[in-house]
């Protein structure tokens, strides 16, 4: 069990336990740092990797993990200003994993649209970065490790919550010990526990697709660039990954994408260079592969009395423009910052007008990404030559127009803050 700090907190009363020590979960806990709150970290599951071995210089080459993100610009400004990495190329030795990507090319398979997105036209220097959930996860812990304000509890389970919207919520777990919050935040995922107890309802869309998974080294070069195909079957998105090869997710209804994972490697790795045009030539190897079912959704509410949803928790949305771990980062440290802004005006910091504060700044941002990425879904899962056609004049159209261009990775991708 890894308990970090419990003798300089006191852990059966903090003022705040955060259910969930995912990605999202995390970057709350490291938003937090040195900041006036005790704070609990309880997460159910400990990370498969070694992290004896992390520290060896040889881990730089072993195979990366199947579960990577696509971190954007905004999201990569809050880790390095809490010191979770450097700067984007950073130097320490987790983040030698990482891979900075400076171009995005888009294209429709059923035509001949595509557009482009390059750092150098848009005057940053990377549009964002491709790294390992698990490498993340481990460099946020990593960074709140020395912090005395803070306790990570893992693995633990909770075992009950009692939630009274006007009294300290109190957690049990399953070790027996009992916590008592002021704030309890849920950042325990799409079925959120935290959610449940306070009775806050949420949509539910499955999208009857599984999103498969699999690193791949291609024959041509992934030359720094996330590459994106939609079909009518779904999307296609080839990320570079720190060591030349590719993670892949590709999103198909539920049967094509049983049948994709039936697949021997060879089969698997013709039916993927198809799908992906040959743009990066053949398929040479393939790693494991991994499904995920697909799945939008929305907490009504993000806040009560002493409890706030972040991250997943709050919502899901389709992975096809990689934005839901960027999403629940935005929430974390927004959440942060008003929590201790209104502390150190000595203002009611868990109340719930303080809570709805954050709820105003993420909600309707979050609910946009959501319906834009169904309406992509939708518009690129037609098989209708007149729906192609004006696809694919839009996507030319909107590659010839820089300012348009500049507008939508801006806003839609958050690339630019
Ligand atoms: C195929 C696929 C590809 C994706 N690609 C991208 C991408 O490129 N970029 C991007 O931004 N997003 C991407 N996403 C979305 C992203 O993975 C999620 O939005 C993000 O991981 C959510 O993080 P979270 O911490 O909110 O939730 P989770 O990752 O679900 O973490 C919740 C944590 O809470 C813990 N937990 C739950 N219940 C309890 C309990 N009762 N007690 C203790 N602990 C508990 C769990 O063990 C877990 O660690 C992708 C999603 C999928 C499915």
């Amino acid at each position: 069990m890894s308990e970090q700090n419990t003798a300089s907190v006191d852990v059966d009363c903090v003022d705040i336990v955060i259910v969930g020590g995912g990605i999202v979960g995390l970057c709350f806990a490291n938003a937090l740092i040195d900041a006036d709150f005790s704070v609990v970290v309880i997460e159910r599951s400990e990370l498969k990797i070694n992290v004896a071995e992390l520290r060896d210089e040889k881990f730089s080459d072993a195979r990366p993990d199947c579960r990577v993100s696509a971190i954007n610009r905004s999201a990569l400004k809050h880790l390095i200003r809490v010191g979770v990495i450097d700067s984007p190329r950073s130097k320490k030795a987790l983040a030698e994993r990482i891979c900075v990507f400076e171009k995005m090319f888009v294209w429709d398979q059923t035509g001949a649209g595509q557009i482009q997105f390059d750092s150098a036209e848009l005057g940053v220097s990377e549009l964002g970065a491709i790294i390992e959930n698990n490498i993340l996860q481990q460099l946020l812990l990593d960074n709140i490790a020395p912090a005395k304000n803070i306790t990570y509890l893992c693995p633990e389970e909770i075992a009950g919550i009692d939630y009274r919207q006007a009294e300290p919520a109190s957690v049990t777990l399953s070790s027996g010990k009992k916590i008592q919050a002021k704030l309890l935040v849920g950042a325990d995922g799409v079925n959120s526990k935290v959610g449940n107890v306070a009775s806050i309802a949420r949509t539910k869309h499955p999208y009857q697709q599984l999103g498969v998974v699999c690193n791949v080294s291609t024959c041509e070069s992934h030359q720094a660039t996330a590459w994106q195909c939609f079909m009518p079957s779904g999307p296609l998105a080839f990320l570079p990954l720190f060591n030349g090869q590719c993670s892949i997710v590709w999103s198909l209804d539920e049967a094509a994408a049983k049948q994709m994972m039936a697949l021997d490697d060879a089969a698997f790795k013709i039916a993927l260079a198809e799908a992906s045009d040959y743009k990066l030539g053949e398929i040479l190897e393939v790693s494991q592969r991994f499904s995920f079912p697909l799945s939008h959704g929305h907490a009504v509410e993000y806040v009560r009395p002493g409890l706030a949803l972040i991250g997943d928790a709050a919502h899901n949305i389709h992975p096809l423009a990689g934005q839901g771990a960027n999403l629940g980062i935005a929430d974390a440290f927004a959440l942060a910052e008003i929590i201790i802004a209104a502390k150190q005006a000595n203002r009611q910091w868990c109340a719930l007008h303080t809570l709805a504060k954050y709820q105003r700044q993420r909600k309707g941002a979050n609910q946009l990404m959501e319906v834009s990425m169904t309406a992509f879904k939708e518009l690129f899962g037609q098989d209708n030559p007149f729906l192609s056609e004006i696809r694919n004049a839009g996507l030319s159209l909107v590659d010839h127009l820089p300012a348009l261009k500049y507008k939508i990775i801006q806003q839609a991708l958050g690339v630019i803050d």
